[in-house]
């Protein structure tokens, strides 16, 4: 479900790994497995876990690389910290450029809303206000489609939080 609405996989790869060499960083064996194990996750995933399925698939042991390269990842706009209620952050594949997430509480899935009209929409208010906008952070959460549907049926399955699957197995 997720996969669908978010960057496809082997363009970011591929646009990264450009994005890297660019940047005069080499292309060693863990970073190579740190982006194609991103490449293909299909729900926002958090550095830890990150670090744990590279451990356990790879035996590769790269903790530094991996906080590193995501916030590299993030600086450069390849990435984007979904901030969850409990403080564990996760992330999101995107492509650089102005963007919103909108993030179902209930599976986790996230869609990136890129049309964003908010400033010019509140541009009266802040004209009254006096006040110069140079740029502002906005993440929407709520219920995706399938889920909706799902709870519709059988309210029982709403959840205490996001991604309670992924989450459960991922905490150190
Ligand atoms: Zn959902
Ligand atoms: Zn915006």
């Amino acid at each position: 479900m997720a996969a669908q609405t978010q960057a496809a996989d082997a363009v970011w790869r591929e646009r990264v790994a450009r994005a890297l060499a660019e940047s005069g960083q080499r292309r060693t064996v863990p970073r190579q497995a740190i982006l194609d194990w991103m490449a293909a996750a299909g729900a926002p995933f958090s550095a830890e876990q990150v670090v744990v399925a590279l451990e356990q698939q790879q035996g590769i042991s790269s903790r530094s690389t991996i906080y590193r390269l995501i916030d590299w990842l993030v600086a450069q706009g390849w990435l984007t910290r979904i901030y969850n209620t409990d403080d564990l952050h996760t992330y999101v594949r995107i492509q650089p450029g102005h963007h919103h997430m909108a993030v179902c509480t209930q599976c986790g899935a996230t869609q990136v809303i890129s049309d964003c009209a908010i400033e010019e929409s509140i541009q009266p208010v802040l004209t009254a206000t006096n006040f110069e906008v140079h740029g502002h952070m906005l993440e929407l959460y709520g219920l995706c489609g399938p889920c909706r549907a799902v709870l519709a049926r059988d309210p029982q399955q709403r959840g205490s939080g996001p991604i309670q699957p992924e989450r459960a197995s991922q905490q150190p």
